[in-house]
């Protein structure tokens, strides 16, 4: 396999610049910090194609809906995370000609993502009129400051003399590639010598527009300020110094961005100069350096270490890397976008990847109240998931495939209308958070709003089939988008008489919500019959469960029996040709064994992988992990590595050739899933705390930290006889589960692995 960047345990870097595949490295090359982030672009221009992205968090537009046909019920605009102007530009200048990394001779190009810093480094040789100089270029997001991003620039002259220019330059002539109408989204505001401020343009939604201002402050060393420029939506300096050989000059760009999401409108120009003027207090290295030292914090509670097997230490690496870099939880009015701020396709902000994918790692690696920040933006969007269900004909909240305030945002009907399980996925994160922390006050102060809710929406939408006696649900989508408008999606039927369950039990605990949320004896009755007789199809020849009424009826061939040419299908076949096909996008029944798998027995869980997988084509890059976490359950350790490597390594090696849009941020946290879920065997149902964990053949160990009701836990797991530590690094003793023998933690347990 071609690997697009070189193994290293820390570091994702290449000396290639592939200007054919310059979208793709500018993805990989992402970095954030949870308030804003950007694609890899170049601060220097690059006329070649590329996709210039830099995102705020929560600065979006309703981008009014394009459909061929409008269907009653369908959402009036789809909410865009919008491509905010072009801060990083910084270009050189060689004796007054512009350098252009695409026309331009460069050599010695290396490009590198320091994980562990949160560094984003580059350098390279250009040669331009007879003058040959070396570029050094650091940047990074800080953690430290959130409204900072900080750009060092070095030239050195490695011929004789030469004349450099610096034009750092702040540009809002920046424009969506995902525009339904071709429109710009933004309008000026101000503008001065170093600060830029615009607004979004007015919508027809009553949706709030946003006011965004950047101030640039420029430190040079060795070059002169010369002038400043403006248009109405940009401004540039320029600055220009004569360098001999081995002479250099640097530029320090400091870019503070403030936006009204944080201050009133006509406070948030102001509000950049005072940062920007407190950040100048310090020198560009303190600045890095509270960079290294806030990254190393994080790494200090969540690092993974991977031994033996370098591919996949840094996928996992590169995977939480990326994952903190979109959101660590210090803002509860955002979520987890499944792009971040790598990319535009998919728009809106939040999908049900958090509450099904993300929630579970966010528990273990961070603080309690991150994953509770998560629950809570779901309650703030009650009143829009009413709406959502309203919108539809039925009682109750439906929350929403793709959005950013909770009315939906997803306009195709296949899903807006019928991919509904997403609902369950919001009832089984707050039983997730209840369960693994152990704390109930938010199930009975708030969950139970949103349980009732969603409750109320799964017993309108099912109906009862007087023949068969028997409740069912028709017309929906599963997990496996590749299929829709199908009856009985076993997963969907199951997650939906779950939450009735779940919601019936704890209001027995709340008599007060009883009351409040106005639940009567005839509504806990249907309930508690729609859950007694929920129709599920079943297969009594294969013994397994049926993903909908008629996926028997097709032509069940292995994905092995596909000529490797037709992958990714999404790209090689026609729509038509995909829905009538038995091929599976992603976990769909297995996504159910794998959340209630306490209730399944062993053999049970292996009749349905044993089926369902080998038809699954893995093209949603949620979809290898839960496989993985199986198959390590059912001990296919083998298969279990090779989806590992699938998740781990999704966007790095670009497994389903479409990273150039954007990294899978969602899904990145596949990877830590499996090595918790899947290799260490972790298990919490039922509040017990408990690991049965396996040492994949390649790796010659791993180790990794949990946060688990106030304590941290480290497990190590390597290939010497007592193969197997627990220490209990912080918190009181605890009792746990190895295998099957109850230990009572006090500092460290030592062990031996389970062949
Ligand atoms: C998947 C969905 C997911 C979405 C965003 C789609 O490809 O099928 O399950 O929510 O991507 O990650």
């Amino acid at each position: 396999m071609k690997r697009l960047f070189e193994l290293d345990e820390w570091k994702v870097q290449t000396h290639m610049l592939e200007k054919k595949d310059r979208r793709l490295q500018e993805s990989l090359m992402s970095i954030g910090n949870g308030y804003m982030g950007m694609r890899g672009n170049f601060e220097e221009t690059y006329s070649g194609d590329h996709h210039q992205g830099s995102y705020l968090a929560g600065v979006w537009y309703p981008d009014k809906t394009r459909v061929g046909w409008w269907k009653n019920g369908y959402p009036e605009y789809f909410g865009k995370v919008i491509n905010s102007m072009n801060f990083i530009k910084l270009d050189i200048y060689i004796d007054g000609e512009r350098v252009d990394l695409y026309e331009d001779s460069i050599s010695e190009f290396e490009l590198s993502l320091d994980m562990q810093k949160g560094i984003l480094s580059r350098s390279y040789i250009a040669e331009k009129l007879g003058s040959r100089i070396h570029v050094e270029v650091e940047r990074f997001v800080s953690l430290a400051q959130k409204e900072l991003c900080a750009i060092r620039m070095k030239v050195t002259s490695l011929t004789g003399e030469v004349t450099i220019g610096f034009a750092p330059a702040l540009d809002g002539n920046v424009v969506n590639e995902d525009s339904n109408y071709e429109e710009k989204f933004w309008l000026p505001i101000s503008i001065t010598e170093n600060s830029l401020t615009v607004e979004t343009k007015p919508n027809d939604f009553e949706i709030e527009q946003f006011t965004v201002a950047a101030k640039m402050l420029n430190r040079v060393e060795n070059v002169e300020y010369v002038r400043s420029s403006t248009t109405d939506m940009s401004v540039v300096q320029e600055y220009s110094g004569k360098l001999k050989a081995n002479e250099s000059a640097t530029i320090e760009k400091l870019i503070t961005l403030t936006t009204s999401r944080d201050s009133l409108k006509e406070e948030v120009t102001k509000k950049s100069m005072q940062i920007s003027e407190s950040v100048a207090a310090f020198s560009f290295e303190q600045l890095r350096q509270q960079q290294v030292s806030l990254w190393q914090e994080r790494w200090d509670k969540a690092d993974v270490i991977i031994g033996g097997d370098r591919a996949a230490q840094q996928g996992i690496r590169y995977n939480l890397f990326q994952l903190f870099s979109t959101y660590y939880g210090e803002d509860d009015r955002l979520n987890i976008g499944p792009k971040g701020f790598t990319g535009e396709k998919y728009g809106g902000a939040t999908y049900w990847d958090t509450e099904a994918y993300a929630i579970p790692l966010y528990l273990a690696l961070t603080d309690q109240k991150v994953s509770k920040n998560l629950l809570n933006y779901r309650h703030n969007q009650l009143p829009q998931a009413e709406h959502n269900a309203r919108q539809q004909g039925l009682k109750g909240a439906l929350y929403p495939m793709v959005t950013f305030t909770g009315v939906e945002c997803h306009n195709e009907w296949e899903i807006t209308f019928e991919e509904i399980h997403r609902n369950g996925a919001m009832a089984y994160a707050i039983y997730n958070y209840t369960n693994y922390t152990g704390d109930e006050s938010y199930l009975m102060d708030k969950g139970l709003d949103v349980l009732v809710g969603i409750s109320r929406f799964w017993a309108d939408r099912v109906h009862y089939n007087q023949d068969k006696d028997q409740y069912m649900m028709h017309g929906v989508t599963g997990p496996n988008e590749y299929e829709n408008n199908v009856n009985n999606n076993w997963y969907t039927n199951k997650i939906a008489i779950w939450t009735l369950n779940y919601t019936l039990a704890s209001l027995e605990k709340a008599e007060n919500k009883k009351r409040t949320l106005n639940i009567r004896k005839e509504e806990s009755k249907k309930w508690q019959a729609i859950i007694d007789k929920m129709y599920f199809p079943y297969d009594e020849k294969r013994e397994i469960f049926v993903q909908h009424d008629t996926f028997l009826d097709k032509e069940l061939r292995p994905v092995s029996e596909l000529d490797p040419a037709e992958l990714p299908l999404s790209q090689n076949w026609s729509w038509d040709k995909i829905l009538r096909s038995p091929y599976i996008k992603q976990a769909d029944v297995l996504q159910g064994i794998y959340f209630f798998k306490e209730e399944f027995t062993a053999a049970e869980k292996q009749r349905n992988f044993d089926f369902y997988e080998p038809l699954t084509v893995h093209e949603s890059s949620l979809s290898p992990s839960i496989h993985a976490i199986l198959a390590a359950d059912l001990q296919k350790v083998a298969k279990a590595v090779e989806l590992y490597s699938q998740t781990a390594r999704l966007d790095l090696d670009n497994y389903n050739n479409d990273t150039e849009d954007g990294l899978h941020i969602t899904s990145m946290t596949g990877s830590w899933l499996t090595i918790v879920e899947g290799f260490a065997g972790m298990r919490t149902a039922g509040g017990k705390l408990s690991f049965a964990p396996l040492l994949p053949d390649n790796w010659t160990n791993y180790e990794f930290h949990i946060n688990y009701r106030e304590r941290l836990l480290k497990m190590t797991i390597d290939n010497t006889i007592n193969g197997l530590t627990v220490t209990l690094v912080k918190g009181s003793p605890i009792e746990l589960t190895l295998y099957e023998e109850q230990i009572l933690l006090k500092d460290e347990y030592n062990g031996s692995l389970k062949k």
